[in-house]
């Protein structure tokens, strides 16, 4: 059967991108470049990149270019991923909600051996993620809350449909990776309930291969006033190191054979 990407119609497409860094270390192995896309169907209080928020280009934010101008910028960098067993994460937004066009900077990518990742919340419909995952080395996977009501308080949405995808990517027979992370916000999701269902959620996983830490950090607070919004976790602070580590240490005391560990450059 020839393949959507086979035909070069995926290949060909456009995206509409917020931007691309260059040489991070959050969001997988090694020196990677991360291509952040516009449009998420979340609201989460936290989130650092409201700006990513909406579909289309607004208020300077964001640019469409096509899948051949994104593997151009993303090859130039191929010298880094070589050394450093890095690659290309493609995140959000939602990047689940743009899915030929990330199918096909995935595929092209593939296609040069460049490791390939997303992150995502996994709010997307199934034949979206569903299309993505042969292009996949790993998957990030955000958990903001394990409880549905709790959930859809801090994100407008509930999580069944989040968590009935998780499990869907979890039986696929594809050899990528699963890695689960929960963005730690102190006083919304770091009691110890939450924490230890998301863990029990992460133990089902056979894919999974460890939960990472993301600390909560205010670097997008800015950009709120820059859009007009207000940000409405203005009373949390930034948690001390302290606290990020008795967090992550409280999660690895638990009797679950997970590995935890917290997210890369966080402290
Ligand atoms: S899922 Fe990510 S991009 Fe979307 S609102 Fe939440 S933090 Fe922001």
């Amino acid at each position: 059967m020839v393949s959507q990407l086979d035909k070069g119609e995926v290949k060909n497409c456009t995206g509409t991108v917020l931007r691309l860094e260059r040489n991070s270390i959050h969001d997988g192995q090694g020196l990677r470049v991360v291509l952040f896309l516009k449009g998420c169907s979340l609201s989460c209080k936290w989130c650092s990149t409201p700006e990513s928020q909406q579909a289309v280009v607004e208020k300077g934010y964001g640019r469409i270019i096509s899948v051949d101008e994104v593997v151009a910028e993303i090859c130039k960098d191929e010298i880094f991923f070589f050394h450093s067993g890095g690659g290309v994460t493609i995140s959000g937004g939602e990047c689940l909600l743009q899915p030929d066009f990330v199918a096909g900077v995935l595929g092209e990518c593939r296609k040069r051996g460049i490791d390939t990742a997303i992150e995502t919340s996994l709010f997307a419909p199934w034949p979206s993620v569903e299309k993505i995952l042969p292009f996949l080395n790993a998957i990030y996977v955000d958990l903001k809350h394990p409880d549905g009501n709790i959930h859809k308080k801090l994100v407008g949405v509930d999580n069944r449909h989040i968590l009935a995808n998780l499990k869907k990517i979890d039986q696929s027979d594809l050899p990528f990776k699963i890695y689960l992370r929960i963005p730690l916000i102190p006083g919304i999701n770091d009691e110890d309930d939450a924490l230890i269902k998301t863990l029990s959620i992460a133990a089902s996983l056979k894919k999974l291969v460890e939960i990472e830490i993301l600390p909560y950090h205010r670097l997008g607070v800015g950009t709120y006033a820059k859009l007009g919004r207000s940000y409405e976790l203005e009373d949390v602070a930034t948690p001390s190191r302290e606290y990020i580590i008795e967090r992550t240490e409280f999660l690895k005391k638990q009797c679950y054979a997970v590995p935890v560990k917290v997210g890369s450059g966080y402290i």
